[in-house]
C-alpha cells in the first residue's frame, strides 16, 4: 500500500451523536485505510477515552473535542487534539455549557407558557431525556400539547431561529475555548471554517492565532452550495500564518445524517505536527 499514511481528524461517536462507540469507530477507520483518527465529540469527551493518545484495534487514536464557541460574535466551532480528557479546565468549560442550556430552555419554555398559553413545566421537558435537554424534547411537548401538529411544525413556527419562543443558546467565546483547550494539554484548530460567514478569512485567522490557535481544519466535505473550492485558499491561508493544516470527514457513522468516512483524507505527518505542539510529546 505505498507507505503513504493517513489519518481523518474530525470524526463523532455515540458519545455525542454519532452512531459508533471509539473502539468501533477505530475499527471501522483501521479498515478503511487510516493510521491515525481523532474523535471529536460536541462539547463532551467520551469515557472510552482516557488519555490525549492511545492505540486502539491497532490504530492510533487521539483524544479531541468539537466545541461551539462566539467567534466574533459568529456561531462556530473549535477543536482541541491531544487533550487531557478528564482535565479541570475543560470539565469547568463543560458544566458552564450546561448551565448556559439549562436556562436557555427554562426560558424557551416560559416564553412558551406565555404566548402559546400552555401549562408547560420546564421539568417536563427536562423529563423526557436523561442526557443534556435540548428543543427536539420541547418540540415533543408541544405536539404533545396540541399547539404544533408535528415536529417541523414547532420548529417552523415556534423553536427555530426567529420562531416567537426562541431563545439563542450562549456560547462562550473563542477565547475562552482556545484557553482550555490549551490548559488540558490540547492544539486548538478552527472547525469547517467555509461554513462561517466571514467575507474576510485571513484577518478572522490571524486573529484566532493571537487568541492562541495552533491550526485550522483545510481538508473538509464541503458540498457543492457550501464552496469546496475554497479549499485552496485555506491551504494557502494556513500557510501564510504558519497554522498546521488538519482536516477530517466530520464522520457520525453508519446510518447517521453524515457518513463521510473515506472522503478526506490527510497525510500522517499533520499528526506529529500537532503531536509535537501539544503538551504530551
Ligand atoms: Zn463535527
Amino acid at each position: 500500500m505505498g507507505g503513504e499514511r493517513f489519518c481523518d481528524l474530525h470524526l463523532h461517536t455515540k458519545w455525542s451523536d454519532g452512531t459508533l462507540s471509539v473502539v468501533e469507530t477505530a475499527r471501522r477507520a483501521k479498515r478503511a485505510g487510516f493510521s491515525a483518527i481523532a474523535i471529536t465529540d460536541h462539547d463532551t469527551v467520551g469515557p472510552e477515552l482516557t488519555a490525549p493518545f492511545a492505540v486502539i484495534e491497532g490504530i492510533e487514536v487521539i483524544s479531541g473535542v468539537e466545541l461551539k464557541a462566539d467567534i466574533f460574535g459568529e456561531r462556530g466551532e473549535i477543536l482541541g487534539y491531544f487533550i487531557q480528557p478528564r482535565h479541570p479546565a475543560l470539565q469547568e468549560l463543560f458544566a458552564w455549557m450546561a448551565k448556559a442550556r439549562v436556562r436557555r430552555m427554562q426560558e424557551m419554555v416560559r416564553r412558551c407558557r406565555e404566548v402559546l398559553g400552555i401549562p408547560l413545566a420546564y421539568e417536563e421537558v427536562a423529563a423526557r431525556t436523561e442526557g443534556s435537554v435540548g428543543r427536539p424534547h420541547l418540540a415533543a411537548e408541544l405536539v404533545k400539547h396540541g399547539v404544533a401538529a408535528t415536529f417541523e411544525e414547532a420548529f417552523d413556527r415556534f423553536l427555530g431561529q426567529g420562531g416567537e419562543c426562541y431563545v439563542p443558546l450562549p456560547r462562550a467565546s473563542s477565547k475562552r475555548v482556545i484557553e482550555a483547550i490549551q490548559a488540558a494539554g490540547g492544539v486548538a484548530a478552527l472547525a469547517h471554517p467555509k461554513l462561517l460567514p466571514f467575507p474576510d478569512f485571513e484577518e478572522v485567522l490571524r486573529r484566532l492565532k493571537a487568541e492562541g490557535m495552533a491550526a485550522v481544519e483545510v481538508d473538509y466535505p464541503y458540498s457543492e452550495e457550501e464552496n469546496q473550492t475554497s479549499i485552496p485558499e485555506l491551504r494557502m491561508l494556513a500557510e501564510k500564518l504558519d497554522l498546521i493544516p488538519t482536516g477530517g470527514s466530520d464522520d457520525h457513522g453508519p446510518g447517521s445524517v453524515r457518513e463521510t468516512l473515506g472522503l478526506v483524507r490527510v497525510p500522517y505527518d499533520v499528526v506529529e505536527r500537532l503531536s509535537a505542539l501539544s503538551s504530551v510529546t
